[in-house]
């Protein structure tokens, strides 16, 4: 599951479709020396592509409060 939807609470399966793949993108602003790997559907995947990494964060602030808490879940 998109680890931004899951946060929010969206339907991701109802907006992206069933059967499309997540893509692991990485995020490297948020742990000092660690990159964050999160699962994103198509929609957040672009998004952060569009956005940039900070904007993206600021857009999706219960995912950043996420990775500050979960951190040994995302850090890779
Ligand atoms: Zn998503």
């Amino acid at each position: 599951m998109c680890d931004v939807c899951k946060v929010e609470g969206s339907d991701w399966q109802f907006r992206n479709g069933k059967d499309r793949p997540l893509s692991r993108s990485k995020l490297y602003g948020v742990y000092e020396g660690r990159v964050a790997q999160l699962s994103l559907c198509l929609i957040h995947d672009i998004e952060l592509f569009m956005t940039g990494e900070k904007k993206f964060l600021v857009k999706h602030p219960k995912l950043a409060m996420t990775l500050l808490e979960q951190k040994e879940k995302f850090a890779s």
